[in-house]
């Protein structure tokens, strides 16, 4: 996104919108610029429709800064998934989608946030860590397609500075590795120059147990149990083989 210095007033009417903090009024000239290196090119200043001159141009997106308006703007579909917005369905359609079987949780790290963002540096870091643990990436998330080696979640190095809205890495892992996966996520937290949120997943047994719950208590966490009900999308409820 950029903003036509020709057209350009320095209302500010657009700067409130910024999903990222990334406009700012040059008070100089007397204009407001959007810093290329933080713009997430989410679209949300352009939409918002806010601009008295129309000062507010979408350029043509080249890979990878194409990366960040695909993780950040909602209305762009991923080439790979066909998803919009982060481009993954997620582990929460489980009861539609059989992705995690029992036996095996399900989890994905969320980051970065609106205000924050995320660097694929920053994804790269906690993926390289997880994968150490022996997880499987979930084969229809965009995260995945980025990855130069899917053994240890390596990703493209030429992505590594584009910044994007919020990125999720989703792995499967067998319930007996659980408890070391999250230690290993807890350790590289503070590595990591963004916030993120842990989605754990799992099938819950015919009593109502969920078994994810205690290891995340062992591992140090407080996990809040909760549901999404799908409605199975049109779709019969995954069976278990
Ligand atoms: S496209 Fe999004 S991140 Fe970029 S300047 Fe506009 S609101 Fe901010």
């Amino acid at each position: 996104m950029k903003i036509d210095p020709e057209k350009c007033t320095g209302f500010e009417a657009c700067i409130p919108y910024c999903t990222v903090g990334a406009i700012h009024l040059e008070k100089e000239k007397g204009i407001s610029v959007i810093d290329p290196d933080e713009c997430v090119e989410c679209g949300v200043c352009y939409r918002a429709n806010v601009c008295p001159t129309d000062a507010i141009e979408r350029v043509e997106l080249k890979f990878p800064r194409s990366l960040r308006g695909a993780f950040s703007d909602p209305l762009t579909v991923h080439k790979d998934t066909g998803i919009p917005g982060r481009g993954t369905e997620e582990m929460k359609t489980n009861e539609v989608t059989g992705r995690i079987r029992r036996g095996h949780a399900g989890v994905a790290m969320e980051l970065g946030r609106p205000g924050v963002g995320t660097r694929f540096r920053d994804v790269d870091i906690l993926a390289q860590a997880v994968a150490k643990v022996g997880v499987t990436f979930e084969p229809k998330n965009p995260v995945t397609f980025l990855m130069m080696d899917k053994e240890t979640g390596k990703l493209r190095e030429d992505i590594l500075n584009e910044k994007v809205l919020s990125a999720i890495i989703e792995v499967d892992v067998e319930m007996n590795k659980l408890e070391t996966l999250l230690r290993v996520i807890k350790e590289t937290a503070p590595k990591l120059d963004t916030v993120f949120s842990l989605d754990l997943i799992c099938k819950v047994g015919p009593q109502g147990e969920i078994e994810t719950l205690p290891i995340a208590q062992k591992a140090g966490f407080t996990p809040r149990p909760n549901t999404k009900n799908n409605l199975g999308f049109g779709r019969p409820l995954a069976k278990e083989e």
